[in-house]
């Protein structure tokens, strides 16, 4: 009986980590506008500045890692990794690199992702080149793509200048590599993530929840994203980001 007590425990130490591992929760989160709604467009799809500073400050007092997908594989050593997106690649997520500058200290080091339609660069209410450079070179922000046109990727048959020609252009820009896609209006299907897959590392949806790693086929072109509203309050935000 005694010898069995070693024995066992070994088998609790060999089986723990497999365990924390599959249970490992990692919000994505999706932001569009960082900015006061003044009418235009979907009120939904503004977050005000005064609300993502509370949000970021609470991931900054909890503890939390921001990531962008160039350091995916971390997810595994860092403490509370979370990913902060943003879609369209509006003028107004400026506000998101003026607040992560102000955020900034020795312990937290805040970091995004703006995903940016390409052929919409420059336009009056989005990131021009020269924004796009500034914000790649800064360390806080990481450009990716959101296709050249926006379109609904399940319904088009010809996808180069949406997923290859999109990241060119950004790549062209930044000179920094383009590795992820997010899926205009989170849409995809099994010929999306075939073409994506040639072209990418990671595809993301807006399919909401954190990501839990199933081990399934393509799973990192089906990574899932969670809103924050305009509605969504600090306690709801707090459950969404729960990792635990
Ligand atoms: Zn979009």
């Amino acid at each position: 009986m005694k010898r069995l007590v070693p024995l066992s425990i070994c088998v609790f130490i060999l089986w723990l980590p497999s365990v924390v591992e599959a249970q490992q929760k990692v919000p994505i989160l999706v932001y569009h506008s960082i900015e006061e709604f003044h009418g235009h467009g979907s009120k939904e799809l503004y977050v005000s500045p005064d609300n993502f500073e509370k949000q970021m400050n609470f991931l900054k007092e909890n503890g939390y890692t921001l990531l962008t997908f160039e350091r995916w594989k971390d997810i595994r050593n860092v403490n509370k990794p979370i990913f902060i997106t943003f879609d369209d690649g509006y003028k107004n997520n400026l506000n998101a690199f003026t607040l992560f500058k102000k955020l900034t200290t020795e312990r937290f080091k805040p970091s995004g992702t703006i995903f940016v339609i390409s052929d919409f660069i420059g336009q009056s209410n989005r990131l021009s080149k020269t924004d796009l450079k500034l914000l790649a070179d800064s360390g806080f922000i990481s450009i990716q793509s959101h296709t050249a046109t926006h379109p609904d990727l399940t319904k088009i048959v010809n996808y180069n200048d949406e997923l290859k020609g999109s990241k060119v252009k950004i790549e062209q820009m930044t000179g920094k590599p383009v590795i992820a896609l997010s899926y205009p209006y989170g849409n995809f299907n099994d010929q999306v993530v075939l073409v994506t897959k040639r072209v990418y590392m990671y595809g993301i949806t807006t399919t909401p929840g954190p990501y839990i790693k199933k081990g399934i086929k393509n799973e990192l072109y089906l990574l899932p994203r969670t809103y924050v509203k305009n509605s969504t309050t600090l306690e709801e935000f707090k459950k969404i980001v729960k990792t635990d």
